[in-house]
């Protein structure tokens, strides 16, 4: 159960601003996001909060529709970063009272996106090139706030992201196992027919952050043979790559291995993206996942806790992972 019911938010609705066309005045509004299990989808109720100019009462009027999932048994809630373009991206939506038209200005892109009659008005905020940013930086701020507090919490947050653009990454690949995640692949090894191994971008979800008192487990379905030692990649390099991928979000080197010296253990080796689940390590080679688990982590681990599948880890020197889908797609 999670030690709160709701995150509670005061977030802008607009602010600020006096443009040629069209002016809106500070407006802030409380919100609730209830952490009940499942999809939620809020929609906030239209407040009034500017004016295009030179018509009288043409009252402008703004709206914030969010989608988040909380995953009760992880204690996860999920978002939309500010960077993803889909469906569930959070929008502003600005109308004209008392008429139907619309205009909505999502997180992803700056520029308004006009949608249902709209009578030429919202062409006033398209010229209004001021308010448009206003509005983008309005609607980017509210995202910003939320996933703030839902860190503050005792909970793990992911934001679902796009992967990074950076060259290479894309060639990044992972083994999944009758579609459920079995390893980083390992060029190494040889794979059955049951395996299927995938590009990161079919099953990267985005970034995560862990309480830092979350119960981590170095799973892996392989044989726990030591992997092949590529002497072009001795050293602290073998998977390099990952913790690149790692730095493009966090934009920081880890302290140490995340779970330094936890329960008795110690850390060896250099830092590696180790492939973890939320879970509890128990006894030998078994480590028991929640059911439902969506999600695999790519974390800063030692090569000591990466090769060591007997060993509780939590995420105490660093809290930042990388999501991926822990289920392929069908
Ligand atoms: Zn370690």
């Amino acid at each position: 159960m999670p030690k709160f019911d709701s995150i509670y938010v005061t977030v802008p609705l607009a602010s600020s601003y006096n443009g040629s066309y069209c002016s809106f005045r500070s407006t802030e509004i409380n919100l609730q996001l209830p952490l009940t299990a499942g999809e939620h989808k809020i929609t906030t109720a239209w407040v009034d909060v500017g004016k295009l100019h030179g018509k009288q009462d043409a009252v402008l009027q703004a709206r914030v529709t969010l989608w988040y999932k909380y995953n009760a048994c992880e204690n996860t809630i999920i978002l939309c970063s500010n960077d993803l373009e889909s469906k569930d991206s959070m929008l502003l939506t600005i109308a004209l009272k008392g008429t139907p038209a619309r205009c909505v200005q999502y997180t992803y892109a700056e520029g308004i996106r006009q949608y249902l009659e709209n009578g030429n008005w919202n062409t006033y905020l398209d010229l209004d090139t001021g308010s448009q940013a206003s509005l983008y930086e309005t609607i980017k701020r509210v995202n910003a706030i939320i996933i703030e507090a839902a860190n503050r919490l005792d909970l793990n947050v992911i934001e679902l992201s796009p992967l990074p653009s950076k060259k290479g990454f894309n060639e990044f690949k992972v083994v999944y196992h009758k579609g459920i995640f079995f390893e980083l692949y390992d060029p190494g090894k040889i794979y059955s027919e049951d395996h299927s191994i995938v590009h990161i971008d079919s099953v990267f979800q985005g970034c995560g952050s862990f309480s830092w008192n979350q119960p981590l487990a170095n799973v892996s379905g392989s044989t726990h043979d030591p992997k092949p030692i590529d002497p072009q990649k001795a050293g602290n390099t073998r998977y390099s790559s990952w913790m690149d991928l790692w730095r493009a979000y966090w934009q920081n080197d880890p302290p140490a291995c995340s779970s330094y010296n936890l329960f008795g253990f110690k850390c060896t080796g250099g830092l590696v993206g180790g492939h973890v689940y939320k879970g509890f390590q128990w006894g030998r080679n078994y480590a028991v996942v929640p059911a439902g688990a969506d999600y695999v982590y790519i974390i800063p681990i030692c090569r000591g806790h990466n090769a060591d599948y007997h060993v509780q880890m939590m995420p105490f020197t660093n809290q930042h992972a990388i999501a991926l889908a822990n289920y392929l797609k069908k």
